[in-house]
């Protein structure tokens, strides 16, 4: 698959200053933004065509009557914990014993409920960014994010084609995996790892340089079994254990890969397994082809060159950030009903709008929920505007 360049994240006011554009932008042209007022209820007519929303506010209900349309933009309904139960069937369906599904940063869903009240479809594939996937250690603050390095599960085995599809894509097999850690293995030619990387969510931001992370890996060796954690930090941190969503991972280094796979937490038949994969990978890299996983041979780099690193998170199944299913739309962002017709009056973007994926969130640029968000709602704006 092939990925590109993108740049839109969710930091520095960016999300503020543009919203603010709109309601200026809304205000001048003599629109009018109601505050504090939550739309609970669409108005339609006999023929089912929506004609107007009921919001609460403070001081009681308010209507607001359409001439053109409603446009649904609520966002998704990630804490809203029985739509979760009801229609997350991917993450549900993908959790372990020891995961639990969880979220509170998402929207409730009460727009996505207005809409299909109104006779709109829901998306069949109601996925969610984040929440079914696992790669070690699934956060882009981890020393080599979701580079395709070579991946070690909790026994010992190397599991997938580290480097097939996207991030998303990559980081399904992981969390098919027995329970416990799944690791980052890296030699000291990381620089060469890196650079072959395709764009992409998580990825490293090699614009950024090397300094910081060879910082870490001269840490980690200097660290030995407490790897590149701090004092207290390393006196709390059990070998290879799991660190909070954004913390980034401890890095551990050693000259061999038994003693790695120590540090690591590997004991018995896993440490062995646990060498016997670096051995077995080593071998598929000088080779020029992964028999095992059809890896891209342009990302099959050894690791051979002393010290080794690598780095673990255990995995966590269900935890999600947003939903990225809703309601269906048409090319103009009209809701669809039943019949896969529009629905006279009712429209819908952003994370309120559904089939814009398949299985799960997968991308092959970072930044596109924001950017799908924003296009959508300009376009289904305009075309609202001048119909
Ligand atoms: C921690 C985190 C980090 C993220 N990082 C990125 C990133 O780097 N790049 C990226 O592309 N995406 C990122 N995302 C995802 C991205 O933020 C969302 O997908 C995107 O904001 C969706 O935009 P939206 O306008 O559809 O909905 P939202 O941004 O959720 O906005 C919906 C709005 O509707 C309001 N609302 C909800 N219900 C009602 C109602 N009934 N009546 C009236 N108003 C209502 C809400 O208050 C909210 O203001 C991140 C998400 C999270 C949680």
């Amino acid at each position: 698959m092939k990925s590109w360049v993108g740049t839109a994240t969710a930091g520095d006011g960016m999300l503020e200053a543009a919203l603010k554009r709109c309601v200026d932008a809304a205000e001048k042209s003599g629109g009018q933004v109601l505050f504090e007022t939550k739309g609970v209820q669409l108005v339609t007519d006999a023929d089912g065509a929506v004609i107007g929303a009921i919001g609460e506010r403070p001081q009681g209900y308010v209507k607001v009557n359409t001439s053109k349309g409603v446009i649904i933009a609520t966002g998704g309904f990630g804490s809203n914990e029985e739509m979760r139960e009801d229609l997350l069937y991917e993450i549900k369906q993908t959790m372990g014993a020891n995961d639990a599904m969880a979220n509170m940063m998402d929207r409730d869903g009460s727009g996505i409920q207005m809409g299909y009240w109104a006779g709109g479809r829901l998306d069949p594939c109601m996925g969610t960014m984040d929440g079914a996937y696992w790669y070690p250690c699934d956060s882009p603050t981890d020393p080599l994010g979701a580079t395709a390095a070579l991946w070690i599960n909790a026994d010992g085995y190397r599991y997938s084609n580290e480097g097939f599809g996207s991030t998303e894509i990559m980081a399904l097999p992981g969390a098919r995996q027995p329970d416990g850690m799944i690791v980052t293995v890296f030699d000291s030619n990381v620089e060469e790892l890196l650079e072959v990387q395709a764009f992409g969510h998580m990825g490293f931001d090699t614009t950024l340089g090397y300094d910081a992370l060879h910082e870490t890996m001269d840490k980690a060796y200097a660290g030995g079994p407490n790897g590149s954690a701090d004092g207290e930090e390393a006196a709390e941190t059990e070998a290879g254990a799991n660190k909070a969503m954004g913390a980034g991972a401890v890095v551990y280094a050693a000259d061999d890969y038994e003693t790695l796979g120590g540090y690591l937490g590997y004991e018995g038949e896993a440490l062995e397994n646990f060498v016997a994969s670096i051995e077995r990978y080593n071998e598929l890299c000088e080779q020029g082809s992964d028999e095992d996983f059809g890896k891209d041979p342009s990302l099959m780099i050894p690791v051979n060159k002393p010290p080794y690193y690598a780095y673990g998170g255990t995995k966590a199944v269900g935890v999600l950030m947003v939903t990225v299913g809703g309601l269906l739309i048409d090319q103009n962002g009209a809701v669809l009903g039943e019949d896969y017709r529009p629905i006279k009056g009712l429209y819908a973007a952003g994370n309120a709008s559904g089939g814009r994926f398949g299985w799960q969130y997968f991308t092959s640029i970072a930044g596109q929920s924001l950017t799908i968000a924003h296009t959508l709602g300009k376009l289904t704006g305009e075309y609202v505007a001048t119909s």
